[in-house]
């Protein structure tokens, strides 16, 4: 028989294929399966009209190693192929399949060979695949309706044969003659239950047809006693005493169906229950922790999809790192294609898990042409705002789940809104919870906003590393004995995002150390400014004594307590100094300082008499600064000195 040769671009992507390094070939069964499925869906089509008496339940595919002879074959009883449909099907690729390649392969013109493999192994190329892991495959097959059966053959890129055959009944057989093991690189393991268990699982779950394959298991032997009944082990009732064996196990090959062909998702709604979601999910995800919450839903129209999603109940422990895989998984009618789509998520919801089943994504499709597709687009928008609604009900109806969530993930909706540059902030700020100071407990900003006192016109906040820390601060007490609340904010993108985000509802944020927060009555302010006028010569002579540390030292009436504390002016504050000075390459950043002093306490009375007595001004001066800088939880230029400066207060 004389042998064909395979049309010029099918020559092209089997060379690709079978000399491919770095690909997936796993796909490999996923595309035999897909095409054994879609056989099937042809001839039950078929067949419909026809009476020919099959049912669906007779169609079936099957799965069967042979170690001996080193092949995996493939069978369905499906609509089979006749010597034209052999020649035509498998020595072109499919058009579509030509298209896509094409595309990918001029884009990458040009660029390194090293990465063409790569490519290919992005999208489903369909029969050719099992060239990776065969170096010979047949293809035995007999059209429904016809009595002739032929066999296809192929050594790889030197073409193929068709011959006449013998088969039974209509259907295809694939035989693939898988390639010798290289190295690291296992083809027999193509030949283990567990591996194709676990690739019909992972790729192939829900095709609609059962996948079957005989497999061995173990079971305890029936137990043979002298008393000549059959019975299991101690079950005896003849009256004799025999000898009790150990159970004696006994190895039994019995066929199993290894897909659950049913999906979740294309199950009424009405019919699941949560357990039903929550162990599809414990499975699926591998998590052992129930999930807070689960979406399911249908869309029809411009798009059309099914999708199941969830909202975990921890963070995994690499959320927030470089190798956390984002994304939902991508099925094409039943069929996975992805494993994790990142583009059906925005960042900020990466902590979603979930799975996109839709007729309209085929499965031959690359990465970089899901970047493009429109329906992924249209898709991820969709689910975007069904999360938020989810989100957004979960904090309406059931708080305390919200608030788990929020200690998990929150996280990520803050540095949404940070690394939009506020774009996201209209959808996200509904979703943010910071600890009330008046309430001691979490609320929204519209909670905040809502029980603002009296002539309250800005949100106050206030960050730190706890809330401790921020309750210590001199001007949280000033602010909550004139009635405000303060949000405490107590993560390191807290006010970074809030730098971003546009005020809330018409109020704009304002942190309590700023040097400009002023309830004072106007005839208050008026005194201050006099009294400040008074100082002036002794503020100076504290400022230049502290050396360009701070900007200005000035008088404040809002230290409470305190006999004086460092604020900010300009953009940037002292708690993100701190934050930028901890990043490893934070740099040098500063935040302009102004040290204020309580014209109120006896520590101020001191100063005052010290005035002429530089020295003994200079080191209070020095003193009260470190001792600012610490209440503010920053570190503190020369500790020896200031050690050295208490311990010489204490002998004095
Ligand atoms: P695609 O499935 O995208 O069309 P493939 O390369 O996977 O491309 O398959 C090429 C064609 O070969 C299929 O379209 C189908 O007509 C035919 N084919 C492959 N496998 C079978 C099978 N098991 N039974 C019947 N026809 C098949
Ligand atoms: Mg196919």
């Amino acid at each position: 028989m004389k042998k064909k040769q395979f049309k010029t671009e099918s020559k092209r992507l089997l060379d690709l294929m079978i000399n491919s390094v770095y690909t997936n070939k796993d796909i490999f069964l996923r595309e035999l399966i897909s095409n054994a499925s879609d056989a099937l869906d042809k001839l039950y089509f078929k067949t419909l009209t026809d009476n020919s008496g099959i049912t669906r339940s007779e169609l079936e595919i099957r799965i069967d190693p042979d170690k001996q002879a080193r092949t995996l074959t493939i069978t369905d009883n499906g609509i089979g192929m006749t010597k034209d449909e052999l020649e035509t099907n498998l020595g072109t690729i499919a058009q579509s399949g030509t298209l896509a390649f094409r595309t990918e392969m001029n884009a990458k013109e040009g660029e390194k060979a090293a990465e063409t493999p790569e490519v290919i192994g992005q999208f489903g190329v369909g029969f050719y695949s099992a060239f990776m892991v065969a170096k010979k495959i047949t293809v035995l097959s007999r059209a429904y309706g016809q009595d002739e059966a032929y066999i296809w053959t192929s050594e790889g890129l030197d073409g193929y044969t068709v011959e006449p055959a013998e088969k039974d009944a209509h259907g295809t057989v694939i035989t693939l003659y898988l390639r010798d093991d290289e190295g690291e690189e296992s083809f027999g393991k193509y030949l283990e239950t567990y591996t194709l268990r676990d690739l019909v699982k992972k790729y192939s779950d829900y095709i609609r047809y059962p996948i079957k394959m005989m497999v061995e298991t173990t079971r305890a032997k029936e137990h043979e006693c002298d008393c000549g009944h059959e019975h299991e082990e101690g079950e005896c009732d003849c009256g004799h005493e025999h000898e009790h064996k150990e159970p004696e196990y006994e190895t039994v090959t019995e066929e199993q169906t290894l897909n659950s062909m049913v999906p979740l998702w294309r199950r009424n709604k009405a019919e699941l229950t949560d357990e039903d979601y929550n162990s599809f999910y414990t499975d699926k995800f591998h998590d052992y922790e129930a999930p807070l919450a689960h979406i399911h839903t249908n869309a029809e129209g411009s798009v059309t999809y099914n999708a199941i999603l969830y909202i975990p109940a921890s963070a995994p422990y690499n959320l927030y790192s470089k190798n956390y895989k984002r994304g939902l998984q991508l099925y094409s009618n039943g069929v996975m294609i992805m494993d994790n789509c990142e583009e059906l998520l925005p960042e900020y919801f990466g902590f979603v898990k979930g799975l996109v089943d839709s007729p309209d994504i085929s499965l031959n499709i690359s990465r970089e042409m899901l970047q493009q597709n429109r329906q992924l687009r249209a898709i991820a928008n969709g689910l975007k705002k069904k999360i938020r609604q989810e989100l957004e009900s979960m904090l309406e109806n059931s708080r305390e789940d919200y608030e788990k969530f929020f200690k998990a993930f929150g996280l990520s909706l803050k540095y949404g809104i940070y690394e939009s540059y506020g774009m996201e902030a209209e959808n996200l700020q509904d979703l943010l919870l910071y600890r009330s100071a008046k309430e001691d407990k979490p609320i929204t900003l519209k909670q905040y906003t809502e029980a603002l006192a009296e002539n309250q016109t800005e949100i106050y906040y206030a960050c730190g590393e706890s809330a401790e820390m921020i309750r210590s601060l001199p001007q949280y007490k000033y602010l909550i004995d004139k009635g405000c609340d303060i949000l405490l904010m107590t993560d390191n993108v807290d006010e970074f995002m809030v730098k971003m985000m546009n005020g809330y509802g018409g109020k704009p944020f304002k942190s309590i150390t700023d040097n400009d927060v002023n309830l004072e009555s106007e005839d208050e302010k008026k005194a201050m400014a006099e009294k400040q006028a008074e100082s002036r010569e002794l503020l100076d002579a504290i400022r230049t004594a502290l050396d360009g540390k701070v900007k200005e030292v000035r008088l404040s009436a809002r230290l409470a307590d305190s006999p004086a504390a460092l604020t900010s002016e300009g953009p940037l504050s002292l708690e993100m100094e701190k934050v930028l000075s901890e990043m490893p390459l934070g740099g040098e950043a500063k935040a302009e300082r102004i040290l204020e002093l309580n014209p109120d306490h006896p520590v101020f009375e001191a100063l005052s008499a010290a005035k002429d007595d530089a020295e003994k001004l200079g080191n209070y001066a020095k003193l009260l600064y470190n001792q600012s800088l610490i209440m503010a939880g920053l570190k503190i230029d020369d500790p020896a000195g200031f050690a050295a400066a208490i311990s010489a207060l204490i002998v004095k």
